[in-house]
Formats: C-alpha cells, sequence, structure tokens
C-alpha cells in the first residue's frame, strides 16, 4: 500500500536546516496495524503529513497503491485524501455549533455525495454514537468527540487511517475506547497508521516503528518480548514526568 525510499522534508530555518524527516525506507502493506513512536520533535507527524498526501516531500520517492504520490499536482493529492485516506488529529477539530452528525457528514458534502446524512449516521454507528447524532460537539465527552471525529474520518469508507496521537488529549480509560474503535476497524480490513509517543497505544499494533532524529531508529513485529521493553520504557517515561513534575 505505502513503499518510500530516502523520503526527507527539510525545513529552512534562517541560515541552517531543520531535517524533520531524513531519509526514510519504509514499506506498509494492505490490512496492517502500525504504530509510529518516538520523542517530540522525532519526526512522526512530519512522517504523517508525508504518508497522508498532505505535504510533498523535499527529496526521495513516496508510491502510494503503485502510484508515484511525489510526482502529482496539488489536485491529484487531494483526490487521493478525499477517496482513499481517513484522518484523526489529537484535537478533535470539530465544527462546534454543528451536530455529530452534519460533522461527519462534511467529507461528504465536499465531494457532492449523495445520501450524505444516512452515510453519517451509519458512521456514527460504526463508533457507537448512534444514539448521540443531534448532539453538538459541546454536549459530549471528549471521548466522544473524537469517536465523532473517527466517523468524520472513515464517513468515505477509505482504506487507510492515520492518526496523530489520538488520545493525546483523553484519559487513559477514555483512550482505551477509542484505541478499541481503531482495533474495530482494523479487523473490517482498514489499514491503520497510529502515532503516539505513549507506550501502552503503541503496543496495542502488530508492529511498531521508532523514530528517532529524523529517521527510522527500530522497526519490529509486536510480540511479547517487545511488550515487556516497552512496558519498561513506559515505566521509566512516566517515573521521569512524576519525578520531573516533583522538581518542577
Ligand atoms: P513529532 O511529531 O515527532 O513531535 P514533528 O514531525 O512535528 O515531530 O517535527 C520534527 C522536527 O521538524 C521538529 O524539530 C520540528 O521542530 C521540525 N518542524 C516540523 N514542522 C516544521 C515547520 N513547518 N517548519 C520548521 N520546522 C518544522
Ligand atoms: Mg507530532
Amino acid at each position: 500500500m505505502i513503499r518510500t525510499h530516502q523520503l526527507s522534508r527539510l525545513y529552512p530555518m534562517g541560515d541552517s536546516v531543520v531535517r524533520a524527516l531524513d531519509g526514510v525506507d519504509l514499506f506498509i502493506g494492505r490490512g496492517e496495524f502500525v504504530s509510529v513512536t518516538g520523542p517530540s520533535g522525532s519526526g512522526k507527524s512530519t512522517l504523517m503529513h508525508l504518508l497522508g498526501c498532505l505535504e510533498r516531500p523535499t527529496s526521495g520517492t513516496y508510491e502510494f497503491e503503485g502510484r508515484l504520490v511525489h510526482r502529482m499536482t496539488d489536485r491529484q493529492l487531494a483526490a487521493i485524501r478525499n477517496r482513499d485516506i481517513g484522518f484523526v488529529f489529537q484535537t478533535f477539530n470539530l465544527i462546534n455549533r454543528t451536530s455529530a452528525l452534519d460533522n461527519v457528514a462534511v467529507p461528504l458534502i465536499y465531494g457532492r455525495k449523495r445520501n450524505a446524512r444516512a452515510a453519517a449516521r451509519s458512521a456514527l454507528e460504526k463508533v457507537g454514537l448512534g444514539n448521540r447524532v443531534r448532539h453538538n460537539p459541546g454536549e459530549l465527552s471528549g471521548g466522544e468527540r473524537q469517536r465523532v471525529a473517527i466517523a468524520r474520518a472513515i464517513v468515505n469508507n477509505p482504506g487507510l487511517i492515520f492518526a496523530d496521537e489520538p488520545t493525546g488529549n483523553l484519559d487513559s480509560q477514555t483512550g482505551e475506547q477509542i484505541i478499541d474503535v481503531f482495533h474495530s476497524l482494523h479487523a473490517g480490513g482498514v489499514t491503520i497508521v497510529l502515532v503516539t509517543h505513549e507506550m501502552e497505544v503503541a503496543m496495542q499494533a502488530q508492529r511498531i516503528i521508532r523514530m528517532k532524529d529524523g529517521r527510522i531508529v527500530e522497526d519490529r513485529v509486536m510480540d511479547d518480548a517487545l511488550r515487556g521493553e516497552l512496558r519498561q520504557l513506559g515505566e521509566q517515561a512516566s517515573g521521569a514526568a512524576t519525578l520531573g513534575s516533583r522538581v518542577g
């Protein structure tokens, strides 16, 4: 589904240059559930933006289902984004004074699709919000808002979903419910790429990619040994955070 070769994104900053992504070779097959993890600033979001056709690389190649994305026009990129890819972000990016139903129908209205409302209702039912279609975002909990955002991401039935820190604004129990939604989409055949710096979330995937300084430093299939390592890393990180907050 996804194949990159030496994918790079540089940002000029005054006299120097930030290598946000620095020569990434990556293959992701149809039906995979992959998490991308790594410290803040390691290039996770940049990778997601490139793979999601939101941005073009500075150099390197990107093939999406055999099509050469790095050579596409803006219009071609937009067509792939609308048809084949769904996005979920940390901040839910919903329209406030509009019902859950209309929020979910937005991508369909842009696409001039008929039966937009029926498709939006069905997407909300898939994420367990069939009983909240008339609610505005302000009348929903954080977890429910994120589920509306997921319904919006899947309303066009894309084969691929990118989620960038989707549990970042949620407590851990609500976060687990969101991950369950991704599991059920995955079971339905959708390819999932989940960006997170939380180890407990990352280890839910079948494969984990670790990034540092714009490069992939580890790419492994999830197994019990790896789960053990990640749990330890997670505990160290939360220990450090507790220490940090005591000192701070
Ligand atoms: P992550 O998502 O892992 O926290 P990002 O992909 O957002 O990391 O950023 C990777 C690096 O690229 C960081 O050092 C960041 O400051 C830099 N960067 C990202 N976007 C831009 C931009 N638009 N302009 C300049 N630097 C950027
Ligand atoms: Mg990020």
